[in-house]
């Protein structure tokens, strides 16, 4: 039977996980890793590659990599490579189509469904396009849900006690503070608040700079226009820090990192944990800020928590744990990895929703409920947005309400449908519009034009206007203007088939010329060695060979190359093979 799967789709590192029987199980991708860098690149060989392999070649291909992607859903950014631009929808789609694969192989089983997280404030469209992702790699998205929400989940704490958590989830590039009340049944994220741009990529900076300065006041070479030399450094910063989550010093040992006057130069410096939090403990107050004001919107001071949640790899770092632990006067509970907790309560309820979780557990008897987290409004006479779905409200939601016309004899009317809090519709972010035409002639104030709004599950929102009077009815489903047709999807979800089938040919052909290149410059000594000892004719005929394939090599493209170029070079690959094996 096929697996349902949870993902955490983040915007450094993405994480899977599954239930396999009563137990949840991270699924570790085909490199070996628990968590997958949400990395794409494109590389000049025309390949694509995502997660580690991507993240690894990102300083010496900046422009063909993209990072963060995340952070783009649901705008009208597109990443353009090779004549072609991708919506942020396709690059989730990549990483979503990498995860989708590594479970299938690691579970041994096709994998269809998914129930995927997105942050607790992403909008309507970020959901939209969060979930268009999915069906673009392949997947049925089961359901989008809140990522503090999983947590708790992973935590078992959606067991019909009641209790009010704050969730405090520090990952690679962003901070995000959630407040949720968990009640019987329902889930409520009563704030949220966080910082964009906080998040362990500026704690490894810290240690960069550290780095560099001290290795130039030793050494006195200054390295950092050194691209190769900087990423070195930067991943050995990187587990420096985690080495310091839980031993006092770490080594930072870089061999041949720079050339200077007098031969080449290694990097060998200690880190301590103390020098370590000074370097960082602006970073770590930066969190105090949120996790205040998360409260504060929420209604209720720290006392009133039972729980506090730590979410993301940097919540490792003792020194953020002391700083949750102060702010909170709670110790925050570790007993799940921080950074699979949001995967793994995705899994539980990737499961339920699959149908496929033992009856009689606790996960399986909770039903998830989420709330809206903007209101829901139309635009109205004098631009005022008159809401019909408010904030907070359980979801899945309908509501209807008869609206009228304004003028006499007005044949059509046009909704537009607002999300936000604010009492104008100018001040709201507008997700949709459309016009209800064909409306019976009549008096201002005489037809009676029902609106519904209707949000599923996942927060996603649909639409509809009737006309009472004659029947006549008209539907959306909202997709922000920045978002994806449903023709521009199914012209993705295709493009992404088509890419699977192609790939491995591809690969293929692209092995055979990385071969073919490898080996001429592996056999031009020889072939030149061989001038004194060998047969002239064979030592002509070797050189012949080379020259032959070297020219293949070199003419074909390999981003556009096709199954005949790659037996021409497998061909001349031979010829010269066999003109070597003659040489003495
Ligand atoms: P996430 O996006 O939740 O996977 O978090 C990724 C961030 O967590 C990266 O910046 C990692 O360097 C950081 N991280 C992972 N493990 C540790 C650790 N043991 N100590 C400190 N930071 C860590």
């Amino acid at each position: 039977m096929a697996k349902a799967i949870g993902i955490d789709l983040g915007t450094t590192n993405s994480c899977m996980a599954a239930m396999v029987g009563s137990e949840i199980v991270v699924i570790p991708n085909a490199e070996g890793g628990r968590t997958t860098p949400s990395v794409v690149a494109f590389t000049k060989n025309g390949e694509r590659l995502v997660g580690d392999l991507a993240k690894r070649q990102a300083a010496v291909n900046t422009d063909g990599t993209v990072a963060s992607i995340k952070r783009q859903m649901g705008t009208d950014y597109r990443f353009k490579r090779n004549g072609k631009k991708y919506t942020p929808q396709e690059i989730s789609a990549m990483i979503l189509s990498k995860l989708k694969k590594d479970a299938e192989s690691y579970l041994g089983d096709t994998v269809n469904d998914a129930v995927i997280t997105v942050p607790a404030y992403f909008t309507d469209a970020q959901r939209q396009a969060t979930k268009d992702a999915g069906r673009i790699a392949g997947l049925n998205v089961l359901r989008i849900i809140n990522e503090p929400t999983a947590a708790a989940f992973a935590y078992g704490l959606v067991n019909g006690m009641e209790q009010k958590i704050l969730v405090y989830d520090l990952g690679g590039g962003t901070f995000d503070v959630s407040v949720i009340e968990i009640g019987d049944n329902l889930i409520e994220v009563l704030a949220t608040a966080g910082d964009n741009h906080l998040g362990g990529d500026d704690f490894d900076a810290r240690i960069v700079d550290y780095l560099v300065a001290e290795f130039k006041r030793q050494e006195r070479v200054d390295i950092r226009k050194d691209v190769t030399a900087m990423q070195r450094v930067r991943e050995e910063a990187e587990k420096a820090k985690k080495t310091l989550s839980s031993a006092t010093t770490a080594m930072i040992n870089i061999p041949y990192l720079a050339v200077g006057k007098d031969g080449p130069k290694h990097m060998d410096l200690t880190l301590t944990r103390a020098k370590f939090d000074e370097l960082t403990a602006d970073l770590v107050d930066r969190t105090a800020g949120p996790v205040q004001q998360a409260l504060a919107d929420a209604g209720i001071t720290s006392s009133q928590l039972t729980k506090v949640l730590l979410v993301g790899g940097s919540t490792r770092i003792p020194a953020v744990q002391a700083k949750v632990k102060m702010l909170t006067g709670l110790e925050p509970s570790k007993n799940v990895n921080p950074d699979e907790c949001v995967a793994s309560g995705a899994a539980i309820q990737a499961e339920k929703l699959s149908g496929q979780l033992i009856v009689g557990s606790t996960a399986s008897e909770m039903i998830l409920m989420d709330v809206t987290p903007l209101t829901l409004s139309i635009e109205t006479v004098g631009g005022v947005a008159t809401p019909l779905i408010r904030r907070n409200t359980t979801i899945p939601a309908k509501y209807s309400q008869i609206f009228t016309t304004a003028g006499n004899f007005q044949k059509s009317v046009d909704i537009k449908v607002l999300q936000g809090e604010r009492r104008f519709a100018k001040d709201n972010k507008l997700l949709g519009e459309f016009r209800l035409d064909g409306i019976k002639k009549a008096l201002a104030g005489v037809p009676q034009i029902e609106v519904t709004f209707e949000i599923d599950a996942n927060g996603i929102v649909t639409v509809s206007a009737k006309d009472l009077g004659t029947g006549k009815a008209q539907q959306i489903t909202i997709t922000s203007s920045s978002n994806m047709s449903e023709e521009e999807i199914e012209q993705a979800i295709r493009d992404a088939k088509e890419y699977e089938a192609a790939d491995g040919e591809r690969k293929e052909f692209i092995d055979i010329r990385n071969e073919a290149e490898q080996y001429l410059s592996q056999v031009s000594p020889q072939i030149e060695e061989a001038k004194k000892t060998s047969d002239k004719k064979d030592y002509k005929n070797a050189k012949a060979c080379w020259s032959e394939l070297n020219k293949r090599v070199c003419k074909c493209n390999p981003e556009k190359m096709t199954a005949m170029e790659a037996g021409e070079i497998r061909d001349a690959k031979e010829k010269l093979e066999e003109a070597v094996s003659r040489l003495r």
